[in-house]
């Protein structure tokens, strides 16, 4: 069995900086209080619990004096100040694409625009983008129609940074139809498309793709969808020992592709595993 893997995959940027600097302060302080999970990986979620990690749902839950952490995805200004009240150091992981679409959702807000957000709206990047909107802002998935109260406004679009590009491109040309005036920032993040192309050129040369990351990782999602559309057989794992035999029979050619939260170690786990099976 041949394996190709998807170039670029894995980690992106943002997260490994993220983790980067999460590892530092625990490295440090020993004990670090983070506001939801710093990556989606439970096995790297564990490793990082055994050097102090403490994972939290609430500002409040962090206690006075602690050390709290700011994932890549980000938080609202308002969370920020909670966390920066209770904390005696707030290490800011948020990724620099994730800080740039929160400012232009406030500059937009600022200039006029009802901001319109392409992504998921329970998901934690595109609520803190929100909370930096000072007017009127509305999250649009890519199978919304746009809402009546929308027609006729000025409306000022960006994405959260995991989105499709053809998803982007599809909700901005509705717009042109019912829209007087649009602004459109493309804030969807390089790291993200670069990883998408990669899968989608492999997919297309393989009889089979292993696309590895947490079942909760937007990213991941994505490059499965990607996987699928093109057509090949496409397998989520979040784990190599999720791989069985079976899937593999008669497959010659196995594409690998990796969410951006996925650690290089469970990638390595992975193809050794498929080098003996
Ligand atoms: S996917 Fe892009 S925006 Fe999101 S954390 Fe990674 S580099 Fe940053």
């Amino acid at each position: 069995m041949q394996i190709h893997i998807a170039n670029p995959t894995g980690l992106c940027f943002g997260v490994k900086r993220a983790i980067t600097t999460l590892e530092d302060e625990l490295d440090k302080t020993k004990q670090v209080y983070s506001l939801g999970s710093p990556i989606h990986n439970t096995q790297e979620i564990n490793r990082l619990k055994k050097l102090g990690l403490i994972v939290v749902d609430n500002p409040e839950d962090v206690p006075f004096g602690a050390v709290s952490f700011v994932r890549a995805h980000g938080v609202t200004p308002k969370t920020y100040n909670l966390l920066k009240q209770r904390s005696s150091v707030v290490v800011d992981g948020t990724c620099p694409f994730v800080r740039t679409a929160q400012e232009r959702a406030r500059a937009l807000s600022k200039e006029g625009y009802i901001v319109v957000i392409l992504g998921d709206v329970k998901h934690p990047e595109v609520k803190a983008i929100m909370g930096y909107v000072e007017g009127e802002v509305v999250v649009l998935s890519d199978k919304d129609e746009i809402p009546q109260f929308l027609i006729g406004k000025k409306c000022g679009i960006l994405s959260q940074t995991t989105q499709k590009v053809a998803s982007f491109v599809s909700l901005v040309s509705s717009f042109i139809s019912v829209s007087p005036e649009i602004k459109i920032c493309n804030t969807i993040c390089k790291a993200t498309l670069e990883r998408q192309e990669s899968v989608f050129r492999l997919a297309s040369e393989v009889e089979g793709m292993v696309v590895l990351g947490g079942h909760d990782s937007a990213n991941t999602h994505k490059l499965v969808e990607i996987s699928v559309d093109a057509g090949v057989p496409t397998k989520w794992i979040e784990h190599a020992n999720e791989l069985n035999k079976e899937w593999l029979k008669k497959k010659e050619n196995i594409g690998i592709a990796a969410g951006g939260s996925t650690p290089d170690w469970l990638i390595k786990e992975l193809i050794q595993k498929l080098n003996v099976m």
